[in-house]
């Protein structure tokens, strides 16, 4: 594939709000391959690294921005879920983005809930999808008809949302979508915290509760070397000075199946964390190398 340089020009994007609007931009691209990056919205300087690295590589780069009702359970956080439409376009338009795609959700959904929906399967049960039921199916359910709608050959995803990375890569794999799914590591901030849309709701003694997350991914990579009990060991050993951070999980888990790997496992696996701080669920996770070598297979920046 080309490699295309940085955006140079700071056009804005064309912003589609229907699918006619979408379809006659999305023709205007049909000169060149075309990456899509999509999002909720209140982006950061996660999505933007998500959009680089598509720019670097496609000749067009489209950002959806689209709350999904459709992943989000009764109790969770829709109505409140930040909304900053604004700063994104500048973000997209700093980034070098094409055209942004903001539908509603009578857009994408013109019948209404659909009948039809993609099933994550077994994979869609666990960890994330254990505390929200039915999330992982709304989410493939729109990657689907966002991968249709944009016409693109290939989409950047974050590792941050390591399950449903996962589950995309299998959705594409296991019903032949023609497009190639791209993971860009999670972004951070100084301090370790995952960079994301969610860390607005946390009050500042929440931020350094929250830091217990990242803290305890590091401790478990950092014992990688000696086997996927002491990882865990280590990992819990950070969450439990934290009792303001209800703990969810924290799991060590093959990063195909999403099994915990047994004792014996030297290899690739992934350290994962998901909890409540405040009113803030966070979840993160740290791709990690177990046995002789091991270590995080993701830089972490922070000391
Ligand atoms: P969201 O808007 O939270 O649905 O995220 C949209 C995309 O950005 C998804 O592919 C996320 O995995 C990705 N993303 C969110 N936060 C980060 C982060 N801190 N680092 C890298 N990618 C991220």
């Amino acid at each position: 594939m080309t490699d295309f340089p940085s955006a140079t020009t700071t056009a804005t994007p064309v912003v589609a709000r229907t699918r006619e609007e979408l379809r006659e931009a999305r023709a205007a691209l049909d000169d060149g391959d075309v990456a899509v990056v999509m999002t909720m919205g209140a982006l950061h300087e996660g999505h933007a690294t998500l959009i680089h690295q598509a720019r670097k590589t496609h000749q067009h780069v489209v950002v959806t921005i689209f709350l999904n009702p459709l992943q989000f359970g009764p109790k969770e956080d829709l109505s409140r879920y930040p909304r900053t439409f604004d700063a994104d376009l500048e973000i997209c338009t700093a980034a070098g983005v094409d055209l942004v795609f903001a539908p509603t959700p009578d857009v994408v959904y013109p019948e209404g809930d659909p009948g039809v929906r993609v099933s994550a399967g077994p994979l869609g049960d666990v960890l994330e999808g254990q505390a929200r039921p039915g999330h992982f199916d709304g989410m493939l359910t729109v990657v689907a008809k966002l991968m249709h709608l944009s016409r693109c050959s290939a989409a950047y995803f974050g590792q941050k949302d390591a399950q449903q990375l996962l589950l995309i890569r299998r959705m594409c794999r296991d019903l032949d979508f023609p497009v190639q799914v791209v993971s860009v590591p999670t972004v951070r901030e100084p301090d370790g915290l995952a960079m994301s849309s969610r860390n607005t709701y946390l009050t500042p003694s929440d931020r350094e509760t929250a830091l217990c997350l990242s803290a305890a991914l590091r401790a478990g990579a950092a014992a990688a070397t000696e086997g996927p009990s002491v990882v865990r060991r280590a990992a819990r050993a950070v969450l439990v000075r934290e009792p303001l951070a209800l703990i969810d999980y924290l799991v060590l888990v093959h990063p195909d199946t999403l099994e915990d790997v047994p004792e014996w496992y030297r290899g690739e696996a992934l350290l994962a964390v998901a909890g409540r701080v405040g009113t803030t669920r966070l979840i993160d996770n740290l791709p990690v190398l177990v046995g002789p070598g091991g270590g995080a297979l993701e830089i972490f920046s922070h000391p």
